[in-house]
Formats: C-alpha cells, sequence, structure tokens
C-alpha cells in the first residue's frame, strides 16, 4: 500500500499543487508549513496540517514516527533572488541550514525516499541553452545556491545512508491548478506571469519590462515556462521511480524545452484578456541571463511524465481564473 507522503511547503504555491497531484492519485498526505509565505487555505481540510518548522527536530520525527512517513517532498524554503542577494544569510539559512536538519531527520526515522525542489538558478548563467543536467552548476545569487548546497548534501547522504532522493530542477514555474483550488497567493511577487495578471486585474498599473537589448528575437528575457500542475505531476512520478529503484537518485531539469520571451507573455495575456496592459521599458536586472531553456531529454527518459499543459495560454488562462478567485475571496 501506498505509504504516507510528508509534504514541507505544503501550503505554499507549489507545494500546495504536489498535495493535490498526490492526494488525487491515492497517496496519503500530511503537510508541515509554518505559514511565513504559505496559507491555511491552499491545504485541504482533509489534510493532516501541523503549524511548523522543518528544523525543529522532535516534531519533524514525531511526524515521520506517527505517519509512518515513508517519502518526503521538500519545498519548504525562500524563493525571492534579489532578497537573496540583500540578505544572503536568510537564505543559508532557511535553505541549506534548515534543509540539513529534515534530511538528518528523514535519515534518523529511517525514511526512504525524498524529493527535493531544485532550480535552475542553480546553473547560473548557462554557457549553452537549451541547458542539461549535466552542465556546470555555478549560481550566480545566493538563492542558487543555498539550493545547490542542499543538492550536495543530498548526494553524500544517499551515498552512505539507506536513501535515495530526486533533485527537481525548476525551470520558471507559472500558472495554476486547472480547477483553481489552488494557485499563487502571495502578493507583490515578481514573477512575470503574475505580474502581468495583475495588471490585467488592475492590481498594477503597468508592467517593466527588464530589458529589450538580449540577443534574443525580440530583445526581451526568454524562460521555459512550466505549468505548475505539469510540474506536480512530475513529483508524483519521481516518488515512484524513487521506490521502483532505491538504488538509483536523479537529478532532473523540469521545463517543456522550448521557451517565450517577455513580449510573447505578455501579448498572450492581452490576447486572453482582451484589454492591452500598459508596457513600460525598463532596465536588464541584475543577473537576468538573457535565455533560460531546459533540456528536458532526461525527465522524459527516467519518468513517465507527460505535459499536458504546456500552451502559454492555458499557463495564463489559468494564471488569471486564480488570480480572478483570490480577489472574490478577499471581498
Ligand atoms: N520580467 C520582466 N518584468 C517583470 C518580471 C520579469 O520583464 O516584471 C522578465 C525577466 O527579466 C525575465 C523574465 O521576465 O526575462 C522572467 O522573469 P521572472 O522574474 O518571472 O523569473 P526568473 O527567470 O527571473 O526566475
Amino acid at each position: 500500500d501506498k505509504p504516507t507522503v510528508l509534504v514541507t511547503g505544503g501550503a505554499g504555491y507549489i507545494g500546495s499543487h504536489a498535495v493535490l497531484a498526490l492526494r488525487d492519485a491515492g497517496w496519503p498526505v500530511a503537510v508541515i508549513d509554518t505559514l511565513v509565505t504559505g496559507f491555511r487555505f491552499a491545504v485541504p481540510d482533509d489534510v493532516p496540517f501541523t503549524q511548523g518548522d522543518i528544523a525543529d527536530q522532535p516534531l519533524v520525527e514525531a511526524l515521520l514516527r506517527s505517519h509512518h512517513v515513508g517519502a518526503i517532498m521538500h519545498f519548504a524554503g525562500s524563493v525571492v533572488v534579489p532578497e537573496s542577494v540583500a540578505d544572503p544569510l536568510k537564505y543559508y539559512h532557511n535553505n541549506t541550514v534548515k534543509s540539513r536538519a529534515l534530511i538528518e531527520s528523514a535519515v534518523r526515522c529511517g525514511v526512504p525516499h525524498f524529493i527535493f525542489s531544485s532550480t535552475a538558478a542553480t546553473y547560473g548563467t548557462p554557457e549553452e541553452s537549451p541547458v542539461r543536467e549535466d552542465a556546470p552548476q555555478q549560481p550566480i545569487n545566493p538563492y542558487g545556491m543555498s539550493k545547490l548546497m542542499t543538492e550536495a548534501m543530498l548526494a553524500d547522504v544517499a551515498a552512505v545512508h539507506p536513501i535515495n532522493y530526486c533533485a527537481l530542477r525548476y525551470f520558471n514555474v507559472a500558472g495554476a491548478d486547472p480547477q483553481a483550488r489552488t494557485g499563487q497567493s502571495t502578493a507583490g511577487a515578481t514573477h512575470l506571469i503574475k505580474v502581468a495578471v495583475e495588471a490585467a486585474l488592475g492590481k498594477r498599473d503597468h508592467v517593466s519590462i527588464f530589458g529589450s537589448d538580449f540577443d534574443t528575437p525580440d530583445g526581451t528575457g526568454v524562460r521555459d515556462y512550466i505549468h505548475v500542475s505539469d510540474l506536480a505531476a512530475a513529483h508524483v512520478l519521481a516518488l515512484e521511480a524513487l521506490i521502483a529503484d532505491p538504488a538509483t537518485s536523479h537529478r532532473l531539469n523540469c521545463g517543456y524545452g522550448r521557451g517565450f520571451s517577455v513580449l510573447e507573455v505578455l501579448d498572450a495575456v492581452d490576447r486572453i484578456t482582451n484589454r492591452p496592459i500598459t508596457r513600460r521599458m525598463d532596465g536588464r536586472r541584475a543577473g537576468d541571463p538573457a535565455a533560460l531553456i531546459s533540456d528536458n531529454s532526461a525527465i522524459l527518459a527516467r519518468l513517465p511524465w507527460q505535459p499536458r499543459h504546456a500552451d502559454l495560454d492555458q499557463i495564463v488562462t489559468h494564471a488569471l481564473a486564480w488570480e480572478r478567485r483570490l480577489d472574490d475571496m478577499r471581498k
């Protein structure tokens, strides 16, 4: 039978989608989240929820034992790149030090499988695009380094303890649950599609375009936007792969292997709402690469992953539907 999966950060954006994907596939789930950036409403009422810290080892180990946890999906952490530059120690604490404590609890309690939210930011500014998993990992900000250090811990721990892991390196996660059960709820987000749908609904008066002189077809930055529900599905498949072959760990890019420019994203939002957003040309952000596109041949080869929502219009439509839902909830 299926063991319980402990989802850290299960009240956050990606974690809450993973909780739904696991539940929809029949996995028992438990969530731990501090609710510092997550939302209690993002976790279904029938999922056991603990408000607490992943580095609270007595609490975590009690949960692992009482729920007979057979796998951990670890989403909890801090995710804002510019904030990581301004406050690196916060990122090394929340993402690296606390992950170390969680991994130690997993080892102590004999949890055999661990799935980790990693990031394309571990590649820094890749020399080649699409970027493969064996490309050099040279992060250009503390966020990426804090995640890379956790990947390194997992590799070393898996070499000597009875645990295997999958590090999923996310490209640009966007969109929301197609049934609008959850979505990205954090106000003041900096991610392009979130910013654009907020502007489309009148919550911002414009969208800044950070750089129009990149070496890309239209001069604006190109990214590999992945629908959050396809990403959540990849986690469930990764879990099944870890269970099927406990001797093997994985490091897999999560993207579609194609990119859209900032202008293409804004055009899609305009087309779908039939109301143009005000655009402002602005300078490049520090550290923004021109293009970041995944080579996704590894995940396609290792997991039976079939992307269902790779269409940009679908990503934007679902993001918009969730943004409207948030408005209704606040009324
Ligand atoms: N971007 C932009 N305006 C915004 C937010 C982002 O032009 O308000 C651009 C950014 O420069 C990059 C792309 O959109 O080329 C995606 O940025 P985002 O912050 O969503 O993700 P990142 O790739 O930085 O992780």
